[in-house]
């Protein structure tokens, strides 16, 4: 048993934030056992070590829904729109990722950042290469992290070095359930990259998959941008939408995490909910790529459920304090307005419900695992003189969401144990 002594933050069963100022939080086995005031669980455990961390606020490890981890290399690239910037840059770096080396290199490297900017699950992409997704999970197995992962299903669109063959492609897929799914605190997902690089019978093959092993995610990307939406209607003009193309073969269930969908009407919205696929909404990549503005308030009263994701790298920034400020002035922009300790939820807890992972991580609660971070509000001049004015909670979050990055993660903590980097400096 282990116990450490500093500021708490989590959020109730109504997803109202809370803090506990002087707070202890006691672990045992990786998971948490219990929280409160100091004064009252240390009185409850007299001689317990307790991990003094005064000064700094314990929060719940961020969530990432959706992220691509070959492209930690290719952030910033400079592409007009979706399209061209996976022509130019993505397809041709992640043809690299057939290369072991290259992938082991950059899964250490990746995970390091992760744990750097305190995310402490990811649901991540590999390459089209099955070897790509073994570096990174044997990555996070080796720091015991929680992650998603899985190959990219693509069979046709693409150029000759990412492209796979529909069926080997599913056979791979089927081979990495096998090898990883349900190991340690790993998991997969069927990755189909999207409509337009999926022929029918890889589509139709991923669904079927799917329906074989209910407890195995489904990642792809749906309605990101309208030349996507163009190319989509031609290649199925029977189809409603988008979305449609991926109902029609049941690629819609709980476990799915479609990214985008900007380019959505009510309809879909209805279909989101009624099947329980969830949405990662990846506000930095929409605004990189000037891919569309995602409807908060319709999202909101559809009642889907859906969380903030990274989308490194079209998205420009592993820091989920980077992605909400950026959800903050994307919902500014579109019809709705986003709180501060909304969009914390839909990072934390939120995401977790969303991944379908609601009671086992994303909160600080007894009987979750123990994947937390140490915040720390004074990492730099400006941060310390503007959490310091803070009058309410809300303004505090606020404040961090807003001049907040990876300096204010003091520490991440995995599974109770204090996360060591391996190669970022
Ligand atoms: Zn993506």
């Amino acid at each position: 048993m282990k116990a450490w002594r500093a500021a708490l933050l989590g959020f109730d069963a109504r997803r109202q934030p809370w803090r506990i100022d002087d707070g202890m939080l006691v672990v045992q086995h990786g998971r948490i056992l219990e929280l409160g005031p100091y004064a009252e669980l240390a009185a409850r455990h007299p001689g317990l070590d307790v991990v003094d961390w005064r000064g700094l606020t314990l929060a719940p490890g961020f969530i990432d829904p959706h992220v691509h981890f070959p492209q930690i290399d290719l952030i910033g690239s400079p592409g007009p729109g979706l399209l061209p910037w996976l022509q130019r840059y993505t397809f041709p770096l992640e043809a690299r990722f057939a290369d072991p080396a290259v992938a082991a290199d950059a899964a250490g490297f990746f995970v390091d950042e992760l744990l750097r900017n305190g995310v402490t699950t990811a649901m991540a992409w590999g390459s089209s290469h099955p070897v790509s997704v073994d570096a990174l999970l044997r990555e996070a197995q080796a720091r015991r992290l929680r992650m998603i992962a899985g190959k990219c299903l693509m069979d046709r669109e693409v150029p000759e070095a990412v492209r796979d063959h529909s069926q080997r492609g599913l056979e791979d897929t089927d081979a990495l359930i096998r090898r990883w799914h349900d190991v340690d605190r790993l998991g997969i997902a069927i990755t189909p990259r999207f409509v337009p690089s999926c022929s029918a019978s890889q589509l139709g093959g991923a669904a079927e998959l799917a329906r074989a092993h209910p407890d195995v995610w489904v990642q792809t990307h749906a309605a990101e941008n309208r030349e996507e939406l163009a190319l989509v209607r031609r290649l199925h003009p029977q189809a409603r939408s988008y979305l449609d193309v991926y109902d029609a073969v049941g690629l819609l269930r709980p476990r799915s995490v479609l990214a985008h969908c900007i380019h959505i009407d009510d309809q879909d919205r209805r279909r989101l909910a009624q099947t329980g696929a969830a949405v990662a909404v990846c506000p930095s990549s929409n605004l990189f790529l000037g891919s569309g503005v995602f409807d908060f308030d319709a999202a909101r009263r559809s009642g889907f459920a859906w969380a903030l994701a990274s989308d490194v790298g079209a998205g420009t920034s592993l820091s989920p304090f980077h992605t909400m400020l950026d959800a903050w002035k994307l919902a500014r922009l579109g019809a709705g307005a986003m709180e501060a300790a909304e969009l914390w939820w839909r990072h934390t807890a939120g995401a977790a419900r969303a991944i379908d992972l609601g009671g086992l991580i994303g909160n600080l609660a007894p009987g979750l695992e123990a994947d937390f971070i140490a915040l720390d509000d004074r990492a730099t001049p400006l941060l310390a003189r503007r959490t310091a004015a803070a009058a309410s909670l809300d303004e505090w979050l606020a404040a961090m969401i807003v001049l907040a990055d990876d300096r204010a993660i003091r520490h991440t903590v995995v599974l109770g144990e204090v996360a060591r980097l391996r190669c970022a400096g």
